[in-house]
C-alpha cells in the first residue's frame, strides 16, 4: 500500500506514490472559473521507465492468479465507485466542466465497466472445439499479452479509463497508464481506488503528464498493447508508430464527425430532441456528438426553425447545478479551436443562423459563492469569491448554420467537437441522404429519424458507422457493446467489452488422450 498522495501529487508507481523525476509540475483546472484546483508532477521519460519496470517485474505473479482472484480487487473499486458515486461525480464536474448529471453519469460507467469485467472472471473464455482427429481434444484459450499501456483523453475521465483498465487486469495484464493532462485529478482519484483495493504492487500503475509521457509507453519495447483513446490526430500517428513492431499492437478509439439524418417520415418531435441533445449536451464535446444534420427538403423549414429556436434559448450554467443543461468547454486553447471551426464554415460558405459562441457577460450563470474541495484535500478559501469567477471561465455557446452540401467543405469533414452544428437539406431518397451521411473520414456514431422501416433498415445496414440509432440521440454507450467506429474513426479494436481481443492473444491447445 502506498503513502497518501501530497500537494504537489505525484505519480503511482509499484504501490507508491512518488514525486518522480523531473521537476516540472503542471495545474489542473476548473473549466467554469479558470481556477487551480491542484498541482501535479509531470512524467517524464524516466517516470514511465520506472512504472514499466514495475509492471513487467509484476505481470507474471499476477497472470499465475485465478481470474476470480484477480477480479476481487476490482470488485472492491467497483463498491468504491458506487458508494461514492455522488462525490467522484462531483470531481469530474470540477475537473472537466461537464454537467453535473454527466459528471455522475461518468462514474456509473465506470461502475458498469468494472461490473462487465469482473463479472466476466466467472464466465467462459474460450472454446472446446472438434478436432479431424479422433481422441483428440482441441481447445481455444486466451492468455494475457503483458503489459498493456493505456492512454486516455479529458472528456470521460473517470469512465474511459476503466474501459481499459478493468478488462486488462482481470484478464491477467499488468497497467500503466496515463491519465489527459487537463484532468489529472481524476487520474489521482482512480489511482487511490486501485491503491485503497490492495492492488498487488506493481499491477497498476499511473503516470501523470503530457503527450510526451504519452509517447514514452508507446515507444517502449516492454509494452505488449497500446489501448488509446482519443483525438485520430494521435490516434492514428500511435497505431503506425506501433504497427511497425513485430508482437505489439495498438487499440486506437478516435474522433467522429457524426450526423443525425432526418427523413420525410420523421416524427419532428423526437428528431428535434435527438438532435439537441447530441449536438449541445456536454457542450457537443463527445466523441458521438453530433455536428450535422441531414434533413430531408419536406420536413427542412420546420424542423431549422424548431431547432434554431431551441439553439437560441439554450442557456449555459453552473455545471454543478442540478438544472444545467450546458456547461463551459475545456480550456481556452478548445474554445478557439472551435472557434477556428466556425470561422472555416463561414469561409465555406455557411448561412449562420444562431451565433451565440461567445456569450455575453449577462448570459453567464452567477458566480459561485460556496465552498468546495480541491485535489490537495483541501477547500477553496470561500468568502466572496467561493470557487472562483465565472468570468474568467471557457463558456461558449451554440453556433447554428445551414451550408449546401458538398464533397469537398471542410467544415462538413473535420471534428470541432464543440456546439457547431450544420443543417443541410437533402432532396431525394434514402440512398442521397446514406450519400451525405457516408461522406466524411470518420465512422463512428450517427442515427436515423424516421417511422419508415425500410429507411431504418437501410442506415442499419448501409451507413458507415459502429455505433447506428434509429429514433434516439447518438450519444450513448453500453459496456456490454462494442463501442468504437469504422475509417478514421478505429483501427480494428473497439473499446468497452471488446477491449478483451486486445489484451489476450488466443492459444490452439490440443492434447491427445491417445
Ligand atoms: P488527444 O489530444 O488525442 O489526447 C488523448 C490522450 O493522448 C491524452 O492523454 C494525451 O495527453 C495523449 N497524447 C497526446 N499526444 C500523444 C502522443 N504523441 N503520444 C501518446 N499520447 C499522446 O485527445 P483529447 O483532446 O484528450 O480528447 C478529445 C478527442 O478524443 C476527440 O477527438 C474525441 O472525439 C476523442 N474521443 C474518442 C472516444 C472514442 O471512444 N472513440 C471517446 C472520447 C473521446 P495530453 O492530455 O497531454 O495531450
Amino acid at each position: 500500500m502506498g503513502n497518501q498522495s501530497t500537494n504537489p501529487t505525484g505519480h503511482y508507481v509499484d504501490g507508491e506514490w512518488i514525486d518522480g523525476r523531473g521537476s516540472e509540475t503542471f495545474e489542473s483546472e476548473d473549466p467554469a472559473t479558470g481556477e487551480s484546483l491542484g498541482t501535479f508532477h509531470r512524467g517524464t521519460d524516466a517516470d514511465v521507465d520506472v512504472a514499466l519496470e514495475a509492471a513487467t517485474a509484476a505481470f507474471e505473479e499476477w497472470r499465475a492468479l485465478s481470474h476470480p482472484d484477480r477480479a476481487e480487487y476490482l470488485w472492491d473499486v467497483y463498491h468504491e465507485l458506487r458508494d461514492r458515486h455522488d462525490e467522484l461525480g462531483e470531481i469530474v464536474t470540477r475537473e472537466c466542466g461537464k454537467e453535473i448529471s454527466e459528471g455522475r453519469a461518468d462514474v456509473t460507467e465506470a461502475w458498469h465497466m468494472v461490473e462487465w469485467a469482473a463479472g466476466n472472471a466467472r464466465h467462459p473464455h474460450g472454446d472446446v472445439v472438434p478436432s479431424e482427429i479422433a481422441g483428440k481434444d482441441a481447445y481455444m484459450r486466451r492468455k494475457p499479452r503483458g503489459v498493456v499501456g493505456c492512454i486516455t483523453p479529458w472528456n470521460f475521465p473517470i469512465a474511459i479509463p476503466f474501459w481499459h483498465v478493468a478488462v486488462a487486469l482481470v484478464e491477467g495484464n499488468t497497467v500503466v497508464w496515463k491519465p489527459a493532462e487537463q484532468t489529472p485529478w481524476c487520474g489521482q482519484v482512480v489511482a487511490e481506488l486501485f491503491d485503497d483495493a490492495g492492488i498487488p504492487d506493481g499491477v497498476f500503475n499511473m503516470v501523470q503528464g503530457y503527450g510526451d509521457a504519452g509517447e514514452a509507453i508507446v515507444a517502449d519495447d516492454r509494452v505488449d498493447t497500446v489501448l488509446f483513446t482519443g483525438s485520430a490526430e494521435v490516434g492514428h500517428e500511435i497505431a503506425s508508430t506501433v504497427g511497425g513492431e513485430p508482437g505489439k499492437l495498438a487499440a486506437c478509439e478516435m474522433g467522429g464527425k457524426n450526423a443525425i439524418v432526418i427523413t420525410e417520415h420523421a416524427d419532428l418531435e423526437i428528431a428535434l430532441q435527438a438532435a439537441v441533445l447530441s449536438s449541445f449536451k456536454t457542450t457537443g464535446q463527445r466523441c458521438v456528438s453530433s455536428e450535422r444534420l441531414i434533413v430531408h427538403t419536406d420536413v427542412y423549414d420546420e424542423f431549422k426553425s424548431r431547432f434554431v429556436d431551441v439553439a437560441e434559448r439554450i442557456a449555459v450554467g453552473d455545471p454543478l447545478d442540478e438544472e444545467t443543461f450546458m456547461g463551459p468547454a475545456i480550456e481556452a486553447d478548445h474554445v478557439e479551436k472551435i472557434r477556428r471551426h466556425n470561422d472555416l464554415a463561414r469561409e465555406e460558405g455557411a448561412t449562420v443562423l444562431v451565433d451565440r459562441f461567445d456569450l455575453e457577460p449577462s448570459e453567464l450563470p452567477e458566480s459561485p459563492t460556496d465552498d468546495v474541495a480541491t485535489a490537495d484535500g483541501g477547500t477553496t478559501d470561500g468568502g466572496a469569491a467561493g470557487r472562483g469567477d465565472f468570468a474568467d471561465g471557457h463558456w461558449v455557446g451554440p453556433f447554428v448554420y445551414e451550408i449546401e452540401y458538398d464533397s469537398d467543405l471542410r467544415c462538413l469533414r473535420e471534428e470541432s467537437f464543440g456546439p457547431h452544428v450544420a443543417l443541410i437539406e437533402y432532396d431525394g431518397d434514402i440512398d442521397r441522404a446514406l450519400e451525405i451521411h457516408d461522406d466524411t473520414p470518420y465512422g463512428l456514431a450517427g442515427a436515423i429519424v424516421s417511422e419508415d422501416y425500410r429507411q431504418l433498415n437501410a442506415f442499419r445496414d448501409r451507413a458507415e458507422l459502429g455505433l447506428a440509432y434509429a429514433n434516439l440521440p447518438c450519444i450513448g454507450a453500453e459496456v456490454q457493446l462494442p463501442f468504437g467506429g469504422v475509417k478514421k474513426s478505429g483501427n480494428g479494436f473497439p473499446s468497452a467489452r471488446e477491449v478483451i481481443e486486445a489484451v489476450t492473444d488466443r492459444t490452439a491447445w490440443t492434447i491427445s488422450n491417445e
